[in-house]
């Protein structure tokens, strides 16, 4: 395994690689990283001859008001899990390899970004969008995979591909979850031990809606109220959003007619987190 932490070493790297041959697989991420974004290497592996992991916490996805600075960055113990799943080369720039003084362009999807997290995190799209397509043009990859975790982000990370003509293929892999349900989140190690128990009921409310879903219950309404009550048990959870949106274009739906996401936002004391699932119509 390789680490590179500047631009050109790295793609003069990929550049012998593409030209024998091998199928470039890459894995975006901020690091501290678990086992969800393990999985996404190995279905990376699974597609890829070469697998590249990026980790670099990119200051343009957080809000002034946002956890920037006391994000997690576990460099050392990150690179050991790499190596020991097999990443070929691991790509950690510096903020300044990133965004010279004065960085000017945005890449800034304009409409499944106008809900849920978006609405609430203004900027933040713009952000993710925008690094993601330089770290596209950085490492060209064949293929690149993203998280179900976050949901929203995968789509328009889809969307952007289609419609900037990036020749990637854009896997989305199922979010990956701690024994008894809680999303796998770099976040998690905010969470006191009371609250780790707390945020149990993101999934357990997400469980209930599928639950109801497979009974047959489509009505938007009564689902999100089945969601909000759940949530409501858990008096340490202040709800930011609970959406049942199109699983495509993100709209908010009344009822479910083809498949669909119920998407939450909760904050448990200050930390906040966000889980999903998709109800699937066939
Ligand atoms: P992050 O480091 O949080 O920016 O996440 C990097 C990638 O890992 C994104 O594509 C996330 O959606 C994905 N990811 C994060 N948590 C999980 C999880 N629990 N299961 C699957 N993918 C995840």
């Amino acid at each position: 395994m390789e680490v590179f932490t500047t631009i050109a070493p790295l793609r003069a790297a990929l550049d012998s690689l593409r030209q024998a041959g091998r199928r470039i697989g890459f894995v975006p991420t901020m690091g501290c990283l678990h086992a969800g974004h393990m999985a996404l290497v190995r279905e990376a592996r699974r597609n890829a001859d070469t697998v590249v992991v990026s980790i670099f916490v990119n200051p343009a996805q957080f809000g002034p008001a946002e956890d920037f600075n006391r994000y997690p960055r576990v460099f050392e113990s990150d690179a050991a899990l790499c190596a020991e799943a097999g990443v070929d080369f691991i790509f950690h720039p510096e903020t300044a390899e990133m965004y010279r003084p004065g960085f000017s362009v945005w890449v800034e999807e304009t409409e499944l970004a106008r809900g849920l997290c978006g609405a609430r995190r203004p900027g933040h799209f713009r952000g993710v969008a925008t690094v993601v397509a330089k770290l596209f043009n950085i490492v060209r990859p064949d293929v690149a995979v993203f998280g179900q975790k976050d949901y929203q982000q995968a789509r328009i990370i889809i969307r952007m591909v289609e419609e900037l003509d990036f020749p990637i293929r854009i896997i989305i892999h199922p979010t990956v979850r701690e024994a008894d349900g809680l999303a796998l989140s770099s976040r998690n190690r905010y969470l006191a031990p009371r609250e780790r128990q707390d945020a149990l009921c993101l999934s357990r409310a997400l469980r209930r809606a599928s639950a109801l879903f497979a009974a047959g219950e489509r009505d938007a309404a009564r689902l999100r109220a089945a969601v909000a009550a759940e949530l409501a048990a858990t008096p340490s959870a202040a709800v930011e959003y609970i959406e049942i949106v199109d699983a495509e274009n993100l709209a908010p739906v009344a009822a479910i007619a083809r498949d669909a996401v119920v998407a939450l936002a909760v904050r448990i004391g200050a930390t906040r987190l966000i889980d999903n699932a998709v109800l699937a119509s066939a």
